[in-house]
This record gives structure tokens, sequence and C-alpha cells, in this order.
């Protein structure tokens, strides 16, 4: 028996989640930890939400709520939509929870004790309007790399270089607009620089990553930097030493550490962490390959006496119409939603066929669709329901198989083969192939079955049919336990229907009898109209808000286009809009307009457009939507 460690990113409490983290990171140590259960091996799997950091102080504080009011409601919202699509965590716990604090603080300790944390001056942006320090989210300032107007104090959007809020050009308060002071401020740091040796040999039995998880590894060892791992915030997990009460421990030294303090809660949790046998697997998307593959395993060395990742399989994006999903931006399609119309089975096995392995994927409803009722129904569906109704009309039972012959030979050896590659793939984290093998054997199945046509041979030899229907017992028999990691409340109805429960791995391999109970299809058709899904996309989460139009301008090379310049309270945005034949200049200027926010800035004839205008148009006249004058610049509009 083995011991399997399954440690899964922490999504983040500022947001519902999306597709993009089901398939990136939730769905594939499903169905590890499933199939590792059922081979019987010891599994452990772990995550929780991650509800520190500024995006969520700041999100908090635009929506009027305390951070702890914004996080539970989102929470328990994951916990929700994590059940209803399966994901079978053993403990799904949260930053804020005490015991999560006591670990983070002693890994702090300990590292501080051994001398891989130490104190050093530096500086900080600091508000004297807001009387408060700006770290990350709470300042905007022009990139130092590429001169991109708004970058954040964490990271520049265009460019995608990491930042500190003080390296921003002219940086500005995102709360009142004035500009910060530089202030000395003392913070601690995580000495990276010092593990490069213990790090390089940790990588040294790990050419069997992912190519990009490897190289991008070995590229960070090459310049290890010290990190600052406390930030001047009131949020978040204090510092456990006297005077640094307006410090907190930096959102991803915290996060990280909640694989180990989850582990805790079980009285069980050393066999997991202290015994060298036990593999340790982080899943996670490839924007986080540096926290799991170096940061992690150094503060995992200082602390010593616990296991490192034996793999972290990070997977590429999956977007939307060739752009990521995104929380902060409320851009994808979210699960909540999905969960409304449908069943979790179909998107399961969408995104195990179309996961984002070794390249983005983009998802499509139409390909979402098609599969379903082309693969999935037509497929897997089928086989399964026409050898169970079939079965069940003549046999009553599964009926006994006589002498097999060539054909049917085949059939055993093949379901043989289905497990062996299946297992292979799984194990290495490849879950595509792993789905589709299952699939083939289904499409092996349908061929089977017709190549018997047991309708000919039940009029005439109902032995020799039976033997037949007895083999496509076994077929099924073996799909109910192969697609069970995939596909488990399908997979689950289906060993029930052939009157079996909680089979394991190698039983699927056995032979079958029993009672057929309860056949119906395990899947059914979808026929989505296109506004079901502009429901489900970005359109349930748009962000309107009142802007004030301050400026306008003609496009230089566009007939009926405007350029204005509106002021959203807490920013300036550019939009483009075809306002020219119903709106003179000045008729604009000053007006309270209703703008989309939340959408992907766009070009029009070559000029930036970052946002959208609520109007209304009959065909003949565009008339703007205006609020009343006495709402504030940036309100929100619900
Ligand atoms: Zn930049
Ligand atoms: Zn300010």
């Amino acid at each position: 028996m083995e011991k399997i460690f399954i440690a899964v990113a922490w999504p983040y409490a500022n947001g519902s989640l999306h597709l993009g983290h089901i398939a990136g990171s939730l769905l594939p140590p499903d169905i590890f930890a499933r199939y590792h259960r059922m081979k019987g091996n010891m599994v452990l799997m772990v995550s929780g939400s991650d509800e520190h950091g500024t995006p969520i102080t700041l999100e908090a504080e635009k929506q009027g709520k305390t951070p702890k009011e914004f996080v539970d409601y989102y929470h328990n919202e994951h916990v929700e939509c994590l059940k209803k699509l399966g994901i079978s965590f053993d403990l799904f716990s949260r930053t804020t929870n005490k015991n999560h604090e006591k670990v983070v603080q002693d890994m702090f300790l300990t590292l501080l004790k051994k001398g891989y944390i130490y104190k050093k001056k530096g500086v900080a942006l600091y508000c004297d309007k807001c009387k408060r320090w700006l770290p990350d989210r709470y300042v905007e300032g022009k990139c130092p790399h590429c001169n991109f107007e708004n970058a954040r104090g964490d990271q520049c959007e265009k460019c995608g270089k990491t930042l500190n809020a003080d390296e921003l050009i002219s940086p500005r308060c995102k709360n009142c607009n004035t500009e910060p002071e530089k202030r000395e401020t003392e913070q601690f740091f995580l000495k990276l620089s010092s593990f490069k040796k213990q790090l390089t040999d940790y990588m040294k039995d790990k050419k069997f990553w992912k190519e990009n998880v490897y190289r991008f590894t070995m590229n960070w060892i090459k310049n290890l930097e010290d990190r600052p791992i406390t930030r001047n915030l009131e949020w978040g997990v204090k510092i456990p030493l006297e005077g640094y009460d307006d410090k907190r421990i930096y959102v991803w030294f915290d996060a990280v550490t909640g694989y180990l303090s989850t582990s805790k809660e079980f009285s069980f949790w050393e066999d997991f962490w202290k015994d060298k046998n036990t593999k340790h697997y982080y899943f996670i998307g490839k924007d986080n390959i540096p926290f799991h593959t170096i940061i992690w395993p150094s503060m995992l060395l200082g602390y010593g006496g616990l296991n490192l990742p034996y793999n972290v399989p990070a997977n590429e994006f999956l977007t939307l119409k060739g752009e990521g999903f995104s929380k902060s931006r409320k851009r994808g399609i979210w699960v909540p939603e999905y969960l409304k119309e449908f069943e979790p089975d179909p998107l399961r096995y969408y995104l195990s066929v179309n996961m984002p392995e070794n390249r983005d994927v983009d998802f499509s409803w139409d390909d979402f669709i098609m599969k379903n009722n082309n693969v999935l129904v037509a497929t897997l569906g089928n086989f399964i329901h026409r050898v169970l109704t079939f079965t069940k009309k003549n046999f009553e039972k599964i009926p006994e198989g006589y002498e097999p012959d060539d054909l049917d030979k085949d059939v055993l050896k093949k379901i043989g083969e289905s497990f062996s590659k299946t297992e292979k793939y799984i194990e290495k984290c490849e879950f595509k192939n792993a789905m589709k093998t299952v699939m083939e054997l289904a499409q092996f199945g349908n061929r089977y079955i017709d190549e018997k046509a047991p309708w000919k041979s039940i009029k005439e030899d109902k032995k020799g049919c039976g033997t037949t229907m007895h083999v496509c017992m076994r077929i099924v028999k073996a799909l109910s336990v192969l697609m069970y990691p995939f596909l488990p409340f399908s997979g689950k109805k289906l060993q029930s229907m052939i009157g079996y429960k909680n089979l394991g791995w190698d039983d699927g391999k056995t032979d079958v009898k029993g009672e057929l109970n309860n056949i119906a299809p395990l899947f059914k058709k979808i026929e989505m109209e296109e506004e079901k899904m502009l429901n489900i996309e970005d359109f349930a989460k748009i962000e309107l808000r009142v802007g004030e139009i301050k400026n306008v301008e003609e496009h230089p090379d566009a007939e009926k286009l405007y350029i204005l310049k509106v002021d959203m309270g807490d920013e300036e945005r550019q939009l483009v809009a075809g306002l020219k034949k119903d709106y003179k200049k000045e008729e604009l200027v000053g007006k309270k307009i209703v703008v989309v926010t939340n959408l992907k800035p766009a070009k029009l004839r070559g000029i930036m457009s970052d946002g959208m205008l609520l109007a209304a148009d009959d065909g003949k006249t565009v008339a703007i939507l205006s609020p009343d004058k006495n709402v504030k610049n940036g309100a929100r509009i619900r």
C-alpha cells in the first residue's frame, strides 16, 4: 500500500470559482485521489480558501463589508461548489482558521530561530492623506519596465512582470489618488539564497517532471533572491513577536503553509509528512510554480524533517475565446451558474478531455455541447444503455457466459489493456490520455455488439446470445470502475444498476453476475440556447458603474466614433463610442453615464477602449442612459 499526499492550490476567496480553476487545479487531483483510493492506497487530499491579501481587503472595502464577511461568503460558496462537483477533499479548510495561524507562526518562528528569516530596512509607500501604508494593490502607477500607466503595486498586467510597490513611477493611492511618500520600514525576509545547493540537489532526480515546470524551476534556482515575507497590513496572520502589530505575514508564505496546517488537523499527519516513502503531489496552475517548487521546498528544508514535493504537475490555463479567466476582472464561466443548469459529470468529462496539461486550451460552449452529445451520450452512454436494456428485456438478470469464441476472448484482453493503460496514464498525471483510453473501451464495446448482433442471435441461439451479453456486461462493469475517477456520479449510479457498490480498481477486471436494477440512461443530450450560455458567461457577473464624461475628442480614423475620457471616481477611463451622429461634443461633457467596467480593453480603429457605455438603440437614434447628477462617480449599479 502506498501513501499519497495530494496538495491542491488554495483557491482565492475573492470571487466565485470558474471553470479555469476546475480544469487547472481542482479536477486533476480529484481524479488522482479517487484512483488511488480505489487502488487501496492511503490518500490525504487537502486544500482550502486563501483568505488573506490585499485583493480581498480592497474588494471588501469597496463593497462596504469587513474582510471576514467577505471571505465567509466566498468560502461557503467554494465549499458548496466543490461538493456538488464531487471534488473529494479530505479537508477543505481556510487560512483564517485558528490552527492554521498557529502552524504558520510556528513555521515563521522556527525559520527565524534557525537564521533563515532576517530583518531588513527598506522603503514602502505611505499615504499621508489616508494615514495608511499602501501595499500591493492599494497603489497604482507607471510600470518601470513597459511604461504602462496603470500598473498595480504587485504586478504589471500589461507586461506581466512582478513589481514592488515602491518601484512604480509616479505612484498614486488608489483610494484618494494622491501621490504617496516613501517611508522607511522594516520587513522580515526569507533567505532563499541560502537554499541554492539544497534545491539543486533536490532537483537532481526531478527530470521526470513536466518539462516547463522543470525548466522554470531550474532557471529560478540560478537567480535566487531573498524575498520579503511580511507587509504593512492589518489583515492576515500576525507576526508572533512583540512590536510588529502594524505588519502581517505575507499571503504566499501563509497560504503554502496551509498544506501542513490542514494535515495537522488529522491525528495521523506524521504518516504523511515524516515517512520518507510517502509521495507528495502538488496540483497547481502554472502561475504558482515558483511558490511550490522553490519557496515552499525552501521553507520545508529550513524547517527540517518534513517531506518535500515529489511531483508538481502544474497545468497551463483554460481560456475563454483566447483570453484568461480572471476572478478580479470578473471574466469567466462561473461554477455556481453552471451547476444551476447542468449535472457535474458532463463538465468533468469535457474538462478531462480538454485539460490544459501542456498548453493553454480554449473553452467553447459549442464544443462542450458537441462532446457531451456526440461522445458522452452517443458513445459511452449509448453502449451502456443498449447493453443494460437488451439484457434486462431478454434475460432479466446478467446471463452466464459459456464457451467464449476468439472475439469474446479479445474483449477480455482489451479490458485488461484498458486498465493497464489507464493506470499508467493516471499515475503519470496524464488525465486527458487516461480519459480517452476509457472512452476507447466504450467504442470497442459498440463495435463488438454490432458485430455480434445479439438482436439476431437471440432468436436462434439464446445460449450464445447470453454469452455475448455476458461479455458485454464485463465491459460495462469494467467501465463502471474505469470511469469512476472522472465521472464519479455516473460511475456510482452504474455500479448500483448492475448490483455492485464501491468497487475497487481491480474489481473491474473480474467476472460479473447478478441482478439489474433501475436501469436508466446515464447521460442526456444538452440543447442550449444562446441566451443561457450568455447567462452563465460573463454577463452573469457584469459590473456596472457610474462615470462622468470629462472630455470628448473625435476619433482620427473613424467617422462615427468619439474618444471619451471618463472619470470613474478612483480612475479615469478612455472609452471609444459611436455617438457622433446623435450627440454634439458639448452635449456629452459633464454627462453622467453607466459604464460596463469589467470587459477586456479592446482597440476600436486603433484606439484603446477600456469599457463600454450603456445606450439604447432603436435603429434610428442612440440614446445614452444617464443616472441622476447627485450620484458619485464610481458608484456601483445594483
Ligand atoms: Zn509593465
Ligand atoms: Zn490615499
